[in-house]
């Protein structure tokens, strides 16, 4: 008999999350690992493969739903691969294939990382109510998910929603997609660590020196929330920028699906005001007013596990 818990799994660049979720969302077990990004993607994937056996023990596996995994990068959800993933150097990776043999007899799904945070949003923090959603996961790079009519909107090739890589500046600085001037350029955190060091090395004087002990390596974007929280004028100018910037590609956001909610998270977003005033600011400028107004823009409050819950609530 087929019970209630499904395992959500979550690959990340630095991390692997695993949580059995019940029907409502819950956690009810998590448990991290570092990822082994050293190892090729097929040892990766053993490796994950023994965590899953291991994780879900004799105990569940007979009364397991099915698993879900969420993983950043272009996906191929009918046929469990993913196409590429810049962040994980993975090309054509047969995941689902890969990972099946060790619990063979469960139904495994697939999806893009940003695409399950999204469902879970819809699921777990609107209680299915925001039909129209669009959440955005702002950490090393920029995902995101779009929920239209209460449905997951995947696209014609599961690769809908990548906000993350929309061009707000035709000239703009290159991007790992092989684009230019995307948004994950200006509000992903490694952009955001890239200005601030380039700020300083051009001779403007910041807190974030002294809160690094010189080591420009350990600046993240906590340390330059820090910074701005203790009135640090470059790394206030740094949010404000990102943020002005986020705001730019909300408003296209808001203008193309009309979103009742849209829904931040990840490392970048954890700044709070910092980044969300400026965002919200230009979004209402540039927006059409009644969308523009009638949005709420939001942090999540599952944030981290949004992606691994959200996994295991698109396993059907
Ligand atoms: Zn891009």
């Amino acid at each position: 008999m087929k019970g209630t818990l499904s395992l959500g799994v979550d690959i990340g660049g630095t991390g692997v999350k695993l949580a059995l979720v019940d029907g409502r969302g819950r956690i009810r077990r998590l448990q991290k690992f570092a990822s082994p990004t050293k190892e090729s993607p097929t040892e990766f994937l053993n490796i994950v493969g023994r965590w899953i056996r291991r994780f879900v023990g004799d105990r569940h596996l007979k009364t397991l739903r099915g698993i879900g995994l969420g993983v950043a990068g272009d996906v191929d959800h009918v046929h469990g691969r993913v196409r590429i993933s810049p962040n994980l150097q993975w090309r054509n990776i047969p995941v689902k294939t890969l990972l099946r043999r060790y619990l063979p007899s469960i139904p495994f799904i697939i999806e893009n990382d940003a695409n399950a945070a999204a469902w879970a949003a819809y699921w777990v923090e609107t209680h299915q109510r925001a039909k129209n959603l669009v959440c955005l996961t702002l950490g090393r790079g920029v995902g995101g998910g779009l929920v239209l009519n209460g449905v997951l909107y995947r696209g014609a090739t599961g690769s809908a929603g990548e906000i993350g890589h929309m061009t707000i500046d035709l000239n703009g600085p290159a991007c790992p997609c092989g684009s230019r001037g995307c948004i994950e350029r200006y509000v992903g955190a490694r952009a955001l660590v890239e200005r601030v060091r380039q700020a300083i090395e051009d001779g403007e004087q910041s807190l974030v020196t002294e809160l690094v002990g010189n080591n420009f390596q350990a600046v993240t974007p906590l340390v330059i929330q820090q910074a701005a929280q203790r009135g640090d004028r470059l790394a206030q100018r740094i949010w404000r920028e990102a943020g002005e910037r986020l705001g730019v590609a909300l408003a296209s956001v808001v203008n193309l699906f009309n979103p009742e909610r849209i829904i931040l998270a990840g490392g970048v977003a954890r700044a709070g005001r910092l980044i969300l005033d400026p965002a919200r600011r230009v979004m209402r400028q540039r927006a059409f007013p009644v969308p523009g107004h009638t949005v709420r823009v939001s942090l999540s409050q599952l944030d981290q596990d949004l992606g691994v819950v959200g996994a295991a609530l698109l396993v059907p």
